[in-house]
């Protein structure tokens, strides 16, 4: 991250809004409370930021003294009481709400360990980082421990600070300012909150009243998870108007996802664009497919080519990387509005380094996979497919009736064993089903009707129990992603 970025101008004069967890970045001894919002304000505006700076000090203000509430509220920085475990979560919930109410363009800052210090196990930054693809804001980190800045995240922001750092900023600052003083002293006294008990008052002692008060002690234990936003975004939306006739690009990785046996290949473009029609796309499709071709059957390579699919020779080791550099240069290249699809199992991989681009410049995305994520991605897209369900473009019927199972985000407890098995094990007769279905739409519901039987049978049907002792590894795969996907 390059330091001391410049305020583009959409942020120049717009709003900023600052979460400060007063635990993890406490006011240091001796320093005066008073100086904190300049200090702030301070730092930004040496980056040309001139907006509005509304801030929230979070912790648990039994232990604050007094003058140290006074000093922030007559500052004009609101003060919320919150145990210390709770605070990263209400923080977060705040912004999220914040956000509801305060459209971009906007500046965020978080001055907490918290954002950081869950990087690592998919927490606060992971949840941001889907929300930041979703709706754009600037955001800004401040942390107590500088060195911290190392750790990779899927989140982009523009500046971080080191809590020291940024309350020193004041000094340089107010020299050359010093005639701004005035305007600070205009500055009315903020809001004090309990956030424990939805109560707030303009008054410290109505606040110290309250927090010493039965009231507030019995409805103090009421704990607030970290909750994550973004955990039951849905799949599969319709297109929006801006892409609706946009182009679609699509990446292939024809090892994870490759042709199955008896396919004929030259259906691969329809169905995919058979799929996307579906959904209300009907931009121009360019597919590649990438894989060692000297290894994949002269006639697939040339029914694929026939169908307008252009065909990338990458050997094992570099596919993914290659897939991935093609995939940026192309982004590069052509600015939004478009449909980016990749289809590939390695989707931690991609979906880090897509999801950090997203948050600089957005397209609309999609994946499709041979098995489902067992945890939530850091990318975030408006539709999935499983690869096989994607082929067999014409089940639309049985599609939609998946795919309602399949809305709810990443915990999917849903038997996709059950739909790859059928699809898989008991192929003849689904063949026979589709006969059907293409034959008359009647006899394609009653087939719908025993599909949803077959389901519903799976775990007893004894037939399916062997071809899982017996079948072929992806079986087992999916077998085994379910049901940790289940315990999640
Ligand atoms: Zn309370």
């Amino acid at each position: 991250m390059p330091p001391n970025f410049k305020a583009a101008p959409e942020y120049a004069t717009a709003k900023i809004a600052v979460w400060w967890d007063m635990k993890d970045c406490p006011i240091p001894v001796g320093y005066d409370v008073r100086r904190v919002r300049p200090s702030i304000e301070g730092a930004f505006k040496n980056l040309g930021y001139y907006g509005p700076v509304f801030i929230t000090a979070y912790g648990d203000q039994t232990k604050t003294p007094d003058h140290v509430l006074r000093g922030l509220s007559s500052t004009g920085v609101a003060v919320a009481h919150a145990s210390s475990e709770r605070t990263c979560a209400l923080m977060y919930s705040d912004m999220v709400e914040w956000r509801g109410h305060n459209p971009p363009p906007a500046t965020i800052m978080f001055i907490s360990d918290q954002v950081y210090d869950r990087v690592e196990d998919d927490g606060v930054s992971l949840d941001l980082a889907r929300l930041q693809q979703e709706t754009l804001y600037n955001i800004f980190l401040t942390y107590s421990v500088r060195t911290r800045i190392s750790v990779q995240s899927v989140l982009r922001f523009s500046e971080e600070w080191g809590w020291d750092e940024l309350l020193g900023s004041t000094a340089m600052f107010n020299k050359h300012e010093e005639e701004e003083e005035e305007e600070e002293i205009m500055i009315s006294a903020a809001m004090f909150y309990c956030k424990s008990c939805n109560f707030d008052s303009q008054s410290l002692r109505k606040f110290r009243n309250h927090l010493s008060s039965r009231k507030h002690e019995v409805e103090n234990p009421t704990k607030r998870e970290l909750t994550f936003v973004t955990s039951d975004w849905g799949r599969n939306y319709p297109a929006k108007p801006e892409y609706a006739t946009a182009k679609i690009v699509v990446w292939w990785d024809m090892v994870d996802c490759p042709i199955p046996e008896g396919f004929d290949a030259t259906r691969v473009r329809p169905s995919l664009e058979e799929a996307f029609k579906n959904l209300g796309y009907s931009g121009p499709v360019s597919i590649t497919a990438y894989g060692d071709l000297s290894q994949i059957p002269y006639h697939l390579l040339r029914s694929l080519s026939s169908t307008g699919v252009s065909l990338a020779h990458a050997i094992d080791k570099l596919r993914c990387k290659k897939m991935l550099s093609d995939f940026l240069k192309w982004r590069d290249l052509n600015p939004p509005p478009a449909t980016l699809m990749i289809i590939s199992n390695n989707l931690e991989y991609f979906s880090k380094f897509v999801a950090l681009n997203q948050q600089i410049s957005k397209y609309n995305m999609f994946l499709a996979y041979s098995y489902r994520p067992y945890k939530m991605l850091a990318l975030v897209t408006s539709a999935e497919w499983l690869w096989e369900s994607l082929l067999a473009g014409f089940l639309r019927q049985e599609d939609t009736f998946f795919r309602g199972a399949l809305v709810k985000g990443v915990n999917l407890p849903e038997c996709l064993i059950a739909k790859c098995a059928v699809e898989s094990c008991i192929h003849e007769r689904i063949r026979s089903s589709l006969r059907m279905y293409r034959l008359d739409r009647r006899l394609a519901r009653m087939y719908r009707k025993y599909r949803l039987e077959q389901v519903e049978d799976f775990p007893k049907s004894k037939r399916l129990r062997k071809a899982f002792r017996t079948g072929f590894r992806p079986f087992h795969n999916h077998l085994r992603l379910t049901r940790s996907s289940t315990s999640y």
